[in-house]
C-alpha cells in the first residue's frame, strides 16, 4: 500500500522513535514501524515473515475472520480455533432438548462426525491494495454530500466487482478513519465450516455474565471448526504452530485479528453522540429485551435453546454498554478528548497549511450537533436488526424485493447478486431461533418504543395480532417470499409485510441521512486527522474497522483500584475454588476428577496482556515472538472496556485463554488426542 498515511507515519517516525503500546496496526504499518523497536519488544522473526511486502501476505494471514470475531488456522488441514462464544450459533444450530450440545459440548471423533453450519464462514485475507487515489478521483469535485457518498459507494462496488472476477475471491473496501485511506481487500471466503469441538457450556462460559469483562477469569472460551473447500479440508498457506511452553509474566506477545469498531478518531462532540445514542440506549433497551427473553422462555427447553444465541449476544452488548459508560465517566474520556482537540486547534491556529483542518473540525462538530436531533429515533430504526427476528426478516424481504427491481450495480450494498446466498442462508437459519412467545415480547417492546418516537410503521400496530396473522415466521413461506416481487408480497395481505413496507420508507430515509453524513465525513475527516497525526508526532494507527490488525504487547497484571493488584495468570485451582455448583459457576465432574490427578495450581487457565483490542478481536490468536500460538483473546477487563474511546496504559488489558488449558482439557478430560496430534502437540 502506497499512501499518504504511510508518508505521515514515516514523517512521524523520524520525530519519535519511541512507541507506546497503543495501536491496532495494519499489516502495511507493521513494515513501517521501527524494526529495532519490534526486536527490543521481543519479536524474534524477521518482520517480513509477519508480512511480505512483495506478496502482500504473511503469517498475519493465518489470523482469519469468522462472523463478528477473529480466529486462527492451527493445522495444515483447515482446523480453525476461535472462541466458544464465536461458534456459539453453530453449536446452537445443532442443539435440541434431546441432544443438547450447548450444555454437553461436542467432540467430533472423525471427519464424518463434524457438523456443518448454515451461516458460518471463514474469511482468509489474500491481498491488500491502497485504492485511495482511485476512490478520490471518482468523487465529483464540489458534489453535495449525499452525491459524494453515493459516488464513493458506486466506486467501491465497481472495485469489488472487478476484484471478484478472480475465481474464489471475496472482496471488500476498507475505509480507514472516515476516508483518510481506502484499501481493497481480497480474501478467500470459505462457507463450508463444520464444528469439530465445543466444550460444555459450563467451561466455555464459566462465570457467565457475572464474570464477563472481568478479571480474575477462569473460562475455557474456545471451540474449533474445520474449513472445507470443494468438499475437502482446506489447506491454508499459513497456520500457527502451538507452543506447549506457554507464556509467563513479562513475555512478549502479538495479537492478530479483526477489531470491529472504535471511536478514537472522533472529536469530543462526536464521541458524546456515541455515548448518548448508542451506549445509553443499548443499556436501557437491551437490558429490557434480556429480561423479556428470560421471562418468555422460562420453563421451556425449546424456548431456551431457540433464544440462546440471541440472549448471549444481547447480554454481551448490554454488559459492554455498561462498561463503556462506566469507563467514559470514570476516565473523563470525553473531557480528555476535548483537551486533545483543543491542543491540536491551538497548535494549528494561524498556520495556513492547517486552515482547512480547522474548518473541517468545526464542520464535523456542527454535523454531530445536527445528528443529536434524530438520535433516539434513528437508533431505534437500527434496532430492527437486533430484536424480533420476524420483524427483521420482514424488513429484509421487503428491501430485497425492492432492490431486485434494479440493475445489480445500483442495488444497496448487501442486496446484490453476490449477497444472495448469504442472505438466503441467514433467513433459513433464523427458523432455529424463532420462538413465538419471545417474538411477541420483543416485537411489542419495539412497537411501543417506535410509537413514542413517531415511527409511522408502528402506529396502531399490535404484536400479538401481527404475529397471529403473519407467515413471515414460517420457513417454507419465507423462502417463497425470498423470490417474490413487491407486488406479490403486497398481494399476500400479510400485515407484517405491510408494516415492513411502511418501515422501509423510514429506513431508506435514515440511510439517506446516514449516507449524506458519511459523504460529509469523507470530505472533512481526512483533513482533520492529518492535523491530529502531525500534531501527535508519532505513528498513529487508524480506528478499528473490522480489517486485519496486529497489536504488540506483554503479559502483564494491573492495578484496577487503590490497594488492589492483579497478577496476570489464573489457574485451574482458582476455577475449582470458584465452583459453587450453581450456574454460572459449575465445574463439571469430569474436570474435578481429572484435576485430582494433577497439580491444579500448575494448570494455567487465562492470562492478561496489554494488547490494544476491542469487540471483534474475540478469537484473535495470541502468539509469542516466534509466531507460535500461546493463547486466544476473548475479552477485556472492566476498566478497559471504554478503551474504544481512549487508551489508558495503566488499565489496558485484554484477556486470553491460555493454550495450555486447551491442551490439558483435550488431553486429560476429553481424550481428544486426534485433535492434539493434528495440531502437532502430540505424537
Ligand atoms: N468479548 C469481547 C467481545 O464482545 C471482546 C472484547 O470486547 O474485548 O467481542
Amino acid at each position: 500500500m502506497r499512501s499518504r498515511s504511510k508518508l505521515l507515519v514515516l514523517a512521524a517516525l523520524s520525530v519519535a522513535p519511541i512507541l507506546a503500546d497503543e495501536g491496532k496496526w495494519t499489516p502495511q504499518q507493521v513494515l513501517e514501524l521501527d524494526a529495532r523497536w519490534l526486536k527490543q519488544q521481543g519479536l524474534e522473526l524477521p518482520v517480513s515473515r509477519l508480512w511480505d511486502p512483495k506478496r502482500g501476505t504473511g503469517l498475519l494471514a493465518a489470523a482469519v475472520g469468522v462472523p463478528g470475531c477473529s480466529a486462527a488456522f492451527v493445522s495444515a488441514s483447515g482446523l480453525v480455533l476461535t472462541n466458544h462464544h464465536c461458534l456459539f450459533s453453530l453449536i446452537q444450530e445443532h442443539s435440541t432438548p434431546q441432544r443438547d450440545l450447548i450444555t454437553d459440548g461436542f467432540v467430533a471423533r472423525s471427519r464424518e462426525e463434524e457438523l456443518p453450519g448454515k451461516t458460518m464462514r471463514v474469511t482468509v485475507p489474500r491481498k491488500f491494495t491502497d485504492v485511495t487515489q482511485e476512490v478520490e478521483a471518482a468523487t465529483p469535485a464540489g458534489a453535495a454530500d449525499l452525491a459524494r457518498s453515493r459516488a464513493i459507494e458506486t466506486k467501491q462496488k465497481e472495485l469489488v466487482a472487478a476484484c471478484e472476477k478472480t475465481p474464489g475471491n471475496r472482496c471488500s473496501v476498507g475505509v480507514f478513519d472516515g476516508g483518510l485511506q481506502y484499501v481493497l481487500i481480497e480474501s478467500v471466503e470459505l462457507t463450508d465450516i463444520r464444528l469439530v469441538y465445543a466444550p460444555p457450556r459450563a467451561i466455555g462460559e464459566f462465570g457467565g455474565e457475572i464474570d464477563n469483562f472481568r478479571w480474575p477469569r477462569h473460562v475455557g472460551d474456545f471451540s474449533m471448526a474445520r474449513a472445507y473447500k470443494d468438499g475437502k479440508p482446506y489447506t491454508p498457506e499459513f497456520f500457527f504452530p502451538i507452543s506447549r511452553a506457554g507464556v509467563k509474566e513479562g513475555d512478549f506477545v502479538m495479537l492478530m485479528g479483526y477489531p470491529g469498531r472504535t471511536y478514537r478518531s472522533l472529536t469530543a462532540t462526536e464521541m458524546a453522540n456515541e455515548r448518548d445514542f448508542r451506549y445509553t440506549l443499548d443499556r436501557e433497551i437491551l437490558g429490557e429485551w434480556i429480561k423479556l427473553l428470560e421471562q418468555s422462555t422460562k420453563g421451556s427447553a425449546d424456548g431456551s435453546i431457540a433464544v440462546a444465541a440471541t440472549l448471549k449476544s444481547l447480554n454481551n452488548s448490554h454488559t459492554r454498554a455498561e462498561g463503556q459508560l462506566a469507563g467514559l465517566a470514570r476516565g473523563a474520556l470525553i473531557d480528555k478528548q476535548k483537551a486533545t482537540d483543543d491542543a491540536v486547534m491551538k497548535w494549528a491556529a494561524g498556520k495556513p497549511a492547517w486552515a482547512k483542518a480547522l474548518e473541517a473540525k468545526k464542520e464535523l462538530d456542527r454535523l454531530a450537533d445536527e445528528r443529536r436531533k434524530m438520535g433516539p429515533h434513528d437508533y431505534l430504526l437500527t434496532l430492527v436488526n437486533a430484536g424480533s427476528l420476524t420483524l427483521r426478516d420482514a424488513a429484509i424481504l421487503v428491501r430485497l424485493a425492492g432492490e431486485r427491481q434494479k440493475p445489480d450495480a445500483t442495488r444497496d450494498p448487501g442486496y446484490q447478486i453476490r449477497d444472495m446466498r448469504r442472505l438466503q442462508a441467514a433467513l433459513e437459519r433464523d427458523q432455529k431461533s424463532i420462538f413465538r412467545p419471545s417474538e411477541e415480547a420483543l416485537l411489542s417492546s419495539w412497537i411501543t418504543r417506535a410509537q413514542k418516537e413517531g415511527i409511522a410503521a408502528a402506529r396502531g400496530a399490535d404484536a400479538r395480532t401481527l404475529l397471529g396473522a403473519t407467515k413471515v415466521d414460517q420457513a417454507v413461506e419465507r423462502s417463497k417470499m425470498f423470490e417474490e416481487t413487491p407486488e406479490q408480497l403486497h398481494a399476500r395481505g400479510d400485515p407484517m409485510l405491510e408494516l415492513a413496507f411502511t418501515l422501509d420508507g423510514a429506513l431508506r430515509e435514515w440511510k439517506a441521512r446516514a449516507d449524506a453524513r458519511d459523504g460529509a465525513v469523507a470530505r472533512l475527516r481526512p483533513a482533520w486527522r492529518k492535523a491530529v497525526i502531525a500534531h501527535a508526532g508519532k505513528p498513529v494507527a487508524p480506528d478499528a474497522n473490522s480489517t486485519l490488525r496486529v497489536s504488540f504487547a506483554h503479559v502483564k497484571g494491573y492495578t484496577p483500584r487503590d490497594g488492589v493488584t492483579f497478577t496476570p495468570h489464573t489457574t485451574l485451582a482458582g476455577m475449582i475454588e470458584k465452583n459453587t455448583g450453581e450456574e454460572p459457576f459449575i465445574v463439571p465432574p469430569s474436570i474435578l476428577e481429572a484435576a485430582k490427578k494433577t497439580k491444579a495450581e500448575k494448570i494455567p487457565v487465562d492470562f492478561l496482556s496489554d494488547a490494544d483490542t476491542t469487540g471483534g478481536n474475540s478469537g484473535s490468536p495470541v502468539v509469542n515472538g516466534r509466531g507460535e500460538l500461546v493463547g486466544l483473546n476473548f475479552d477485556r477487563v472492566w476498566e478497559n472496556v471504554a478503551n474504544d474511546f481512549g487508551w489508558n496504559p495503566d488499565v489496558a488489558r485484554n484477556i486470553s485463554v491460555d493454550v495450555r488449558f486447551l491442551i490439558w482439557l483435550l488431553e486429560d478430560v476429553q481424550h481428544a488426542d486426534h485433535i492434539l496430534r493434528e495440531m502437532g502437540v502430540k505424537q
